[in-house]
């Protein structure tokens, strides 16, 4: 009987979605698998990325959770693939790997200005405020005014959490740090700035209908955005989720305002033109071209420039995924190029094309770093059956490992040094973050500096924690 020794890199949803669905999957071989994450604790975007206000879907942890407290996968965190392990390690210790790495940067947004001081991508924002050790932990929340750019729901987010009081974030995990900044903020007016109109936004109705629930936040949406031509119309009938946006907003049209300290604005048919300058290299104002419905559906410049005065701009308009030492990388999409998971190249690594065509043996791609950087957490399970059908089909095209036994890794990272964390590590460290919520009366707080994470996890901790 074949054994197949797989390597996961990347222990979010998708690594961990594929490992369950190849432990279970039919097959006529055994299965050992090793889970490689570069933060000491696992799941991704779900733990540094959803809001620590959405507890519903941070909920999803527990289901993965379960994964991993089976017992059948090893878990090595504080592990980064490319300087702790790199692809040659990878082919002598294993029959294959799957790529499940996210996408974790801001993608750009090219107007002047953009590189202000002021001007920040929500990514970066996000990871500070869901406690990500790798950003600093301060965070400068000095404008009273803010302009947020995008229609999706990271926008939403980082809007909602720019304009939400601390304190009604205080019953979340939200890191003392973070709790502090946010209290300190003098924010009184969150801008959202959208190119297209209110049929055509891609937040999420839940997503949407939550900030008109923010306490003392008044919502405005302006009349002039609703002047819907015929296709913004055909869409409000045709579709159940624009149907619901729509209400929404219009009910906060008719909705009383002026009693609230903090408001958030929502601006539809405002294409980004500029962030200006304050004369010292910060920003002052955001400069947008109003848009008009072209009758398809689509919008068309009118020609007239508007501008806000803001002291600060975050730009949600999507994440970017990381290339890979090695592996190749689609430099166009921000993905590993693959044909349903199944990775491609030219034959050598590095090269930046999304015109691969031949299959890079032994190696696999899932969840953001395979698709982009679209969707939910759910459909990373779809994502990761498609590519462990392959990685079954393909037995006999596996990497033929010199040292595949479970212990020659675990050498090999002792070797070098690197001060792995494992499962039992994790649940070290997630009853240390519990142990510190339930004492503030909280669910959890979350520890923040990599040290302190890997301390606890390797049980180096003093002994008074
Ligand atoms: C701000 C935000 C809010 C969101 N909110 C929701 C929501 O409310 N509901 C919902 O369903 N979805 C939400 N999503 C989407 C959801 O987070 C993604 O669909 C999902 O996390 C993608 O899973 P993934 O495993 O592909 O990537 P990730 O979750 O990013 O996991 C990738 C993992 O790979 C690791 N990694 C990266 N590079 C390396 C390396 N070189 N070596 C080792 N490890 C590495 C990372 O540390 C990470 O743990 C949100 C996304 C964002 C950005």
């Amino acid at each position: 009987m074949t054994k197949l020794r797989l390597a996961i890199v990347g222990a979010g949803p998708a690594g961990i979605y594929a490992a369950d669905i190849l432990l279970k999957a039919e097959r006529n071989f055994d299965v050992s698998i090793d889970l490689f994450d570069h933060l000491p604790a696992p799941y991704g975007l779900v733990r540094y990325g959803v809001a620590p206000d959405h507890p519903r879907i941070k909920g999803i942890i527990t289901a993965l959770r379960d994964v991993l407290d089976r017992g059948d996968i090893r878990l090595f965190g504080n592990v980064r693939y490319g300087t702790d392990i790199t692809l040659d390690d990878l082919k002598k210790h294993y029959n294959a790997v799957i790529f499940a790495t996210g996408a974790v940067h801001d993608a750009d947004l090219a107007i002047p200005g953009i590189e202000l001081e002021g001007s920040y991508g929500a990514a970066r924002f996000v990871s500070w405020f869901d406690g990500h050790p790798d950003v600093p932990r301060t965070w400068p929340l000095e404008a009273k005014s803010v302009a947020v750019i995008g229609n999706g729901n990271v926008a939403l987010d980082v809007s909602r959490i720019l304009a939400k009081h601390a304190d009604d974030l205080l019953p979340t995990e939200i890191p003392a740090n973070v709790y502090e900044g946010l209290k300190a903020s003098p924010v009184t007016d969150v801008h959202v700035f959208g190119r297209r109109g209110p049929t055509s936004v891609k937040f999420t109705p839940l997503e949407l209908r939550e900030l008109g629930e923010l306490n003392d936040v008044d919502i405005i949406v302006h009349d002039e955005d609703f002047d819907y031509d015929d296709a913004a119309r055909a869409a409000v009938a045709s579709n159940k989720q624009v149907f619901v946006i729509d209400k929404v907003l219009n009910q906060w049209r008719k909705r009383e305002t002026g009693n609230a300290s903090r408001r958030l604005h929502l601006h539809f048919f405002a294409r980004p033109v500029e962030v200006t300058d304050d004369g010292n290299g910060h920003v002052g104002g955001f400069k947008y071209e109003r848009t008009a419905p072209d009758g398809q559906g689509g919008v068309v410049g009118t020609g007239e420039i508007r501008e806000v005065p803001i002291q600060a701009i975050y730009r949600a308009v999507g994440y970017y995924g990381s290339s890979l030492p090695g592996i190749p990388f689609d430099k166009k999409r921000g993905v590993i190029p693959n044909r349903e998971g199944q990775v491609l190249w030219k034959g050598e690594p590095g090269f930046e094309s999304s015109t691969a065509s031949q299959q890079m043996y032994g190696v696999y791609a899932t969840g953001w770093i395979k698709r982009g950087p679209v969707g939910l957490i759910g459909h990373t399970k779809s994502d990761a059956m498609e590519t462990v059908r392959h990685l079954i089909n393909d037995v006999g095209n596996w990497w033929r490992p010199e040292s595949p036994s479970e212990e020659s890794i675990l050498e090999l990272l002792d070797e070098r040094g690197v001060a792995y964390t494992d499962l039992d590590g994790w649940h070290r460290l997630d009853q240390h973050e519990l142990a510190l919520g339930a004492e503030q009366g909280r669910v959890r707080v979350k520890v923040v500096p990599r040290h302190e994470m890997v301390e606890i996890s390797r049980a180096q901790v003093p002994a008074e924690l």
